[in-house]
């Protein structure tokens, strides 16, 4: 039969209790959600919201086309001036979703016969744009500048150091400026996501690789998603000009891909406006981070100490983490689960957001269940 081996992973999946599943989320959910990425609580404030309604009604539901063909609207253009402006680099390129351009960048910026050296904690997207690269991939050890320093040491030609600002699953930070160094040391380029830095890290937050001092150098390139602080959807490239007009001639996931949406287009532009007018909330969201991790360590709970707005419990086993959140939720609070095959063995969490719009009494709340429902 077709697909037939499909039967026999899913039932193993099923006996293991880590068969994933969808759940549709209601409009009005009784949850507390310490689950998304909407880390300001900007996915809907009015001012994002009416950003999106009003590209849709001047613009239409759909791009309409790739981006070399029909799909840059003058919006596309407004949001990578503005992105880049803010996050302090020379030119940005939209995307459409942070994945996207996580792909883009890694595949365009390592040819046939570069080096790439990737962070063994470095995100799928991340992974994924070396495995499709030309170049040949080096993983070496979480957030270790010597390891990359020695990898690129030994290689001759063309390289580029890629890693996440702030690392999903445990929210750390990576040693930016010890990788900066690693590669100006050997003439090599920097990649980093700042998926998990942009709105929260940095002034007012600009993000981690402005904050680090780096955004704008001629060897560091940056990926952001609009998905996250933003509240919108989509993600961008920003760098030196002559990277990223390189990519709109070389990135695959740029040229065949249709363009942003313009809704998600105007729900960026609008979320991007109200940060560079409240820049308050970003130090909100990481303040909600210092205390949910210190009320979750003084319940007993085994909390990583946050880096940015994502707090991470470990849990004893993908079993225990994935009834851990089910239990979460049925006691009223949505969290995230991280268990293998999406991270390596030996790693279960739940995933916190500390949202910066969390009252004191919801992080009560929240380490209440979180502590009640412990397997
Ligand atoms: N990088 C990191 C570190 C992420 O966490 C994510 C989202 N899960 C992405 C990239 C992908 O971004 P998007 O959801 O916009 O595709």
């Amino acid at each position: 039969m077709a697909f037939g081996w499909i039967d026999e992973q899913d039932r193993a999946r099923r006996e293991a209790g880590l068969a994933r599943v969808l759940r549709p989320r209601q409009a009005a959910s009784p949850l507390l959600d310490l689950a998304s990425n909407d880390y300001l609580g900007l996915a809907r404030h009015p001012e994002v919201v009416e950003g999106a309604a009003s590209a849709a009604r001047t613009w239409g539901g759909g791009a309409t086309g790739s981006r070399l063909v029909t799909g840059t609207t003058a919006l596309h253009a407004e949001l990578e001036r503005e992105l880049a402006d803010f996050c302090g680099f020379e030119a940005a390129l939209v995307f459409s979703s942070g994945y996207a351009a996580n792909l883009a960048a890694v595949t365009a910026l390592a040819p046939h016969g570069s080096l790439v050296v990737s962070d063994a904690g470095n995100h799928a997207s991340l992974i994924d744009g070396c495995r499709l690269a030309r170049g040949t991939t080096q993983v070496v050890g979480h957030a270790d500048p010597d390891a990359v320093r020695k990898a690129l040491a030994a290689h001759g030609g063309p390289a580029v150091a890629v890693s996440d600002t702030v690392f999903s699953v445990d929210g750390d930070a990576a040693p930016l400026a010890g990788l900066a160094e690693a590669c100006r040391a050997h003439g090599a380029g920097l990649i980093v996501d700042d998926a998990h830095g942009l709105g929260v890290l940095g002034d007012g937050g600009r993000g981690a690789v402005r904050g680090a001092g780096l955004a704008g150098r001629e060897d560091v390139v940056a990926t952001v998603t609009l998905s996250k602080s933003l509240g919108a959807q989509g993600g961008a490239v920003l760098g030196p000009a002559r990277v990223i007009a390189h990519l709109v001639n070389a990135a695959r996931t740029f040229i065949f891909d249709t363009g942003l949406a313009p809704a998600a287009v105007g729900a960026a532009l609008a979320a991007l406006r109200l940060l560079g007018r409240e820049p308050e909330r970003a130090a909100r969201a990481r303040a909600v981070a210092a205390t949910l991790h210190e009320r979750l360590t003084a319940a007993g709970l085994d909390a990583v100490r946050p880096d940015a707005a994502v707090v991470s419990v470990r849990a004893p086993s993908p079993e225990g983490a994935v009834r851990w959140a089910a239990d979460c939720r049925a006691a009223g609070l949505s969290v995230g689960c991280f268990r293998p095959p999406s991270v390596p063995d030996g790693i279960s969490r739940l995933r916190l957001t500390a949202r910066g719009d969390l009252s004191g009494e919801q992080i009560e709340r929240a380490v209440r269940v979180i502590g009640d429902t412990r397997p």
